[in-house]
């Protein structure tokens, strides 16, 4: 029986093809998609669907993934400005010090995914204190996430000690381990916040839980001389000694990296979120994404938190990654429109060990779907639906969006929850956030 039929829309599909069915259709039977075809085609469907939405004039597309993210720092938004990476953490964590807790960073991190499944993204890896409460916010807003245990040397926000963390990180994959809609992870804050033998230990819970390793890898040139100067070896070569890469790796931002380093990452299968708004406003540089992409090294797009963006647009880390490094090597033609695209879909899955569930709209993947309006000026005319997408559409554009064939927008609304109240406990909470870093 098919629970949900759009037809009449384009369909982008992100599949292995990178196939576009003009005048398409998706079916649906429970949360998985059962047919993807012409309009035509699909049209016997049409008489015993339980629901049939007409997508004509709009593209119809897979979710967008965002790898990297932590959304609670919505919080914080535009308090920091205008430092490069190191003061402006330092001040970004004292902050974060004085006002989380539980049910602040609940609180952040529904706001944040509030703006992440409006702008059409259905799969977040997020990292921040209390993964658990991450899951619920995200649970409460309609998207999938992928977080897990925080590994930090210094007390942070939660002063535990390393076996604390490796009991809270254990204790995720067993609560959260096989859920349909989480991505077990562990987390390290990165090698200069976390020693040696705590990334092993970290890496041990995800390798013995089967879950994902994330951390920050060579954002900046300073953390590179730091590493250095600690251990003797670059970021990379430092993970790599201590056994931390494979491909359930991944890795946030790997901007300054050198050809080994490239070949290292190549070799051991590990993943790359590329964040190309933090990159710029935080000063950090350009991460060599077409060398990555030469080498067949996975690269995915993230926001990166919205203290270093201002905010979680996907579409701008997408036309990023797609326009910056044309203008940084002089060379047009070094990533193309569909090399971008599946940065922000099918690659994001790769990442997130969930390429066989999501990532494209083919049969027997989960429904996570966008279709996204071309009833706008800047979508006229349209010659090209994949350029369309990486050039001209945003954030805005996008109307009705599917988590597993459940609708968790409707014409740009949020079907779950009323979003007004939680941006007026955030207001509520702003003197006392402005006066945590006075
Ligand atoms: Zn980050």
């Amino acid at each position: 029986m098919t629970d949900l039929l759009i037809r009449n829309a384009i369909v982008v599909t992100s599949d292995s093809a990178g196939s576009v069915i003009h005048d398409g259709a998706v079916a649906v039977e429970g949360t998985r998609i059962s047919a993807v075809g012409t309009a035509a085609d699909l049209a016997p469907l049409a008489e015993r669907a339980r629901r049939v939405v007409d997508g004509t004039g709009h593209i119809l597309m897979p979710g967008i993934i965002n790898t990297h993210c932590h959304a609670a720092d919505s919080l914080f938004r535009g308090l920091v400005e205008d430092l490069p990476l190191e003061p402006w953490l330092q001040t970004v964590w004292k902050a974060e010090a004085a006002i989380l807790n539980p049910r602040t960073s609940h609180l952040g991190s529904v706001l944040g995914f509030a703006e992440l499944l409006l702008s059409g993204v259905t799969s977040v890896m997020d990292m921040f204190w209390y993964p658990s409460e991450t899951v619920r916010a995200a649970r409460k807003v309609g998207l999938r996430v992928s977080t897990g245990g925080i590994f930090f040397d210094p007390a942070g926000v939660t002063a535990l000690s390393i076996d604390e963390r490796v009991a809270e990180a254990e204790r995720f994959f067993e609560e959260f381990g096989s859920a349909d809609d989480v991505f077990a992870a562990v987390m390290p804050h990165g090698t200069y916040t976390v020693g040696p033998e705590n990334l092993k230990a970290a890496h041990a819970v995800s390798h013995k839980c089967g879950g994902i390793f994330c951390t920050h890898c060579a954002e900046t040139k300073a953390e590179q001389a730091d590493i250095v100067a600690r251990y003797g070896r670059t970021v990379v070569r430092h993970l790599d000694h201590l056994g931390c890469l494979d491909a359930r790796t991944v890795l946030a931002h790997c901007v300054h990296l050198d050809d080994e380093e490239l070949d290292i990452l190549a070799a051991r299968g590990a993943h790359v979120a590329h964040n190309p708004m933090s990159n710029l406003k935080l000063a950090s540089g350009f991460a060599r994404v077409p060398e990555m992409l030469e080498r067949g090294i996975n690269v995915t797009l993230g926001t990166d938190g919205p203290i270093s963006g201002n905010d979680l647009d996907m579409w701008m880390a997408l036309r990023l990654a797609a326009t910056i490094h044309k203008g940084h090597t002089g060379r047009a033609e070094i990533i193309s429109t569909r090399q971008a695209l599946d940065m922000l879909t099918i690659n994001g899955a790769k990442a997130l060990g969930a390429a066989d569930r999501i990532g494209s709209l083919e049969k027997g993947k989960l429904a996570d779907m966008v279709m996204v309006d071309l009833r706008r000026p800047h979508a006229v005319p349209m010659f090209d639906p994949l350029t369309h997408l990486v050039y001209s559409a945003n954030k805005s554009d996008v109307r009705h969006v599917f988590l597993g064939g459940e609708q968790v927008v409707r014409d740009g609304t949020l079907t779950r929850l009323d979003i007004g109240e939680t941006m007026d406990e955030v207001n509520a909470l702003v003197p006392k956030i402005r006066a945590s870093i006075a």
